[in-house]
């Protein structure tokens, strides 16, 4: 297991051969969460993920008592560039994952999972169609799938 529990604000660097497996724990007790969850999908050796991150999602996790499909977690400067990212994606930092909970494929489960993700403190969030990008970056960024701002007074709004 991958202890995270002493680190408050790490983006841990991790290797996926030797650690894939490994399930993310707080103070001793396993999250849901393996490290090759958020491996970049072009099958990089190594995976950035931000501990602030995963005890979000974790929360996220027991509070709803879903399982949580994390579609696209980390990403490679080469994979992001190839799926369309941002340049300045929070993906590259391993801030961010796009989250689907449940067997949720809709607008309304997405919006569900942005509103929990800002109540435990996301901020960042992108409204899809079928899936939720929550990051933890430093100043607030909410958005839908069209672009358009959803910050309104410091809060999401939808
Ligand atoms: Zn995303």
């Amino acid at each position: 297991m991958i202890e995270i529990g002493c680190y408050d604000d790490a983006v841990l660097d991790l290797s996926i051969p030797d650690d894939g497996q490994q399930y993310f724990c707080i103070n001793g007790t396993k999250t849901h969460f393996r490290v090759i969850e958020f491996a970049s999908k072009d099958g990089a050796n190594r995976v950035k993920v931000s501990v602030k991150l995963i005890r979000l999602l974790e929360h996220m996790r027991v509070l709803t008592g879903l399982p949580i499909h994390i579609n696209s977690g980390y990403r490679t400067l080469e994979h992001n560039t190839k799926v369309g990212g941002s340049p300045k994606s929070q993906h590259l930092t391993g801030k961010a994952a796009d989250v689907v909970i449940g067997a949720g494929n809709n607008v309304g489960h997405a919006l569900k999972a942005a509103i929990l993700a800002e109540s435990l403190g996301a901020t960042g969030i992108g409204l899809y169609n079928t899936f939720t990008h929550i990051d933890v970056r430093d100043n607030k960024s909410f958005w839908d799938n069209t672009g358009k701002g959803l910050l309104q007074n410091g809060s999401f709004h939808y």
